[in-house]
């Protein structure tokens, strides 16, 4: 992978590029202006905060994919990817906490495997319910004081969190900062493909939202209609007919009503 320093001063040019694009359509401008809000918030936040206080809550999923390179831009922006000092640790500018489902789908695991390699993350996981890994994570890393997360508004609970929320009581006290809050579905994919950024294989797959193997399936709402002529049995490996392979369902790219997004999801 490239250095650290070097990643981020290319994706923050790659922003750059987005952001100064013209002569673009409706769409991709309410994702510059939405970019633009974003990078203010996490601005905002490494004013406030040092990176030793600043961690991001990230499981590989779409929404905290481009938070992450939303804050590698920031970083660059705000000069903290450079190391004067060659032998000072910059593997860990980048503090991530990933809580692990009970049942994790091995694309998704091996999807944060890659960002840390990729992305120099300095990721500590915790295979546990969120209140008690949240604990544990700000016992092992006690300067964290602000965790990034990429919550959207049409998420659960989505609804009334501002930019900077406290955690709500009885949970373990940091604050959580929601940059991405305003983000549409749609802003999402739009984002991750215009800036071409690597995502988890399974939103190939028809996956709009990312839980465990037990709780989550493809989005009914991508399913292809099924051709009258195939044979079912034939059909069942997720569509190899004939040595010609079609998909069963449609990439999650795909789909742009914000409320269908959780249609595959158990809860
Ligand atoms: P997707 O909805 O496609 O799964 P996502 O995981 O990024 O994408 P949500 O599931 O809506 O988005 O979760 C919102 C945010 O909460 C994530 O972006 C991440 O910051 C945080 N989060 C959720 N689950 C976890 C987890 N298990 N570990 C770490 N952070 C998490």
């Amino acid at each position: 992978p490239l250095p650290f320093h070097e990643l981020c001063a290319r994706i923050h040019g790659r922003i750059a590029v987005f952001l100064d694009a013209e002569d673009v359509s409706d769409r991709v401008k309410s994702v510059q202006e939405q970019t633009r809000v974003s990078l203010n918030v996490i601005d905002q936040a490494l004013e406030q905060y040092s990176l030793p206080e600043l961690s991001l809550a990230y499981n590989g999923g779409k929404d905290c994919l481009v938070l992450l390179i939303l804050y590698l831009c920031a970083l660059h922006d705000r000069g903290l990817t450079r190391t004067d000092n060659p032998s000072s640790n910059i593997d860990t500018a980048v503090q991530c906490v990933y809580i692990q489902d009970a049942h994790p789908f091995a694309e998704v695991e091996a999807f944060v495997a890659q960002s840390i390699k990729t992305y120099s993350l300095a990721l500590l996981e915790y295979a546990k319910p969120m209140k008690a890994a949240f604990a544990d994570y700000l016992r092992d890393t006690p300067s964290v004081k602000a965790i990034l997360v990429g919550t959207r508004r049409t998420d659960p609970h989505g609804e009334h969190l501002k930019h900077f929320d406290p955690t709500d009581s009885g949970w373990p006290k940091f604050v959580r900062v929601h940059p991405v809050i305003d983000w549409h579905y749609v802003d999402i994919w739009t984002f991750i493909r215009y800036l071409n950024i690597p995502y988890c294989t399974l939103y190939d797959l028809g996956y709009t939202s990312l839980g465990g193997t037990t709780d989550t399936q493809p989005n009914p709402a991508l399913a292809r209609q099924s051709s009258s002529q195939q044979v079912p049995q034939l059909d069942a490996a997720n569509g190899a007919v004939n040595g010609t392979s079609k998909p069963k369902f449609r990439p999650a790219y795909e789909l742009v009503d914000d409320y269908e997004e959780r249609l595959g999801r158990d809860r």
